[in-house]
């Protein structure tokens, strides 16, 4: 069922996609909106999130929009690298709650990572600092 069904248009990133909730903006177009996780499994994880399409998951996505976003991903994942300097950049995105999915409108999450610093778990971090969030989406937007 969360794999497959309704899309649902008040699922939380259809909200902040409307600006019915607020988010910590980094990156916006007419293709994606990224913003920051505001349970960051590491300082920086940044969510990548289709407009215009009302994609649960990736096997939803249509074929013609999927260009142009990961096109997006990628951009946004190498201003985070640019921006933080991490030793590494985990790029990570699931499919039906079976998966590790909550939210089901379609995100790439990309989380950086630092040699000797241990990533929180998905779905297991803290609210994050607003402050700190802020700080962070200063940094990325000026590496874009
Ligand atoms: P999923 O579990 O669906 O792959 O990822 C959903 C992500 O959204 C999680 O990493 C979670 O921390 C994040 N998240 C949940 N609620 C909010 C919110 O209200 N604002 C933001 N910016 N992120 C959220």
């Amino acid at each position: 069922m969360s794999l497959h069904g309704p899309y649902d248009d008040n699922n939380i990133f259809a909200k902040i996609l409307r600006g019915d909730m607020p988010a910590v903006k980094v990156f916006e177009d007419d293709v994606a909106l990224a913003f920051l996780d505001i349970f960051p499994q590491s300082r920086g994880h940044t969510l990548v999130i289709p407009k215009h399409v009302r994609a649960r998951n990736l096997l939803e996505m249509p074929a013609d929009a999927l260009g142009p976003y990961m096109l997006r991903v990628q951009h946004i994942a190498k201003a985070v690298e640019a921006a933080l300097k991490p030793d590494g950049v985990f790029v990570a995105q699931f499919n039906g709650a079976p998966a590790g999915q909550t939210i089901f409108h379609l995100h790439f999450h990309i989380i950086p990572r630092w040699d000797n610093e241990a990533m929180k778990g998905h779905g297991q971090a803290p609210k994050a600092d607003m402050d700190a969030l802020n700080a962070l989406a200063a940094q990325i937007k000026a590496a874009l």
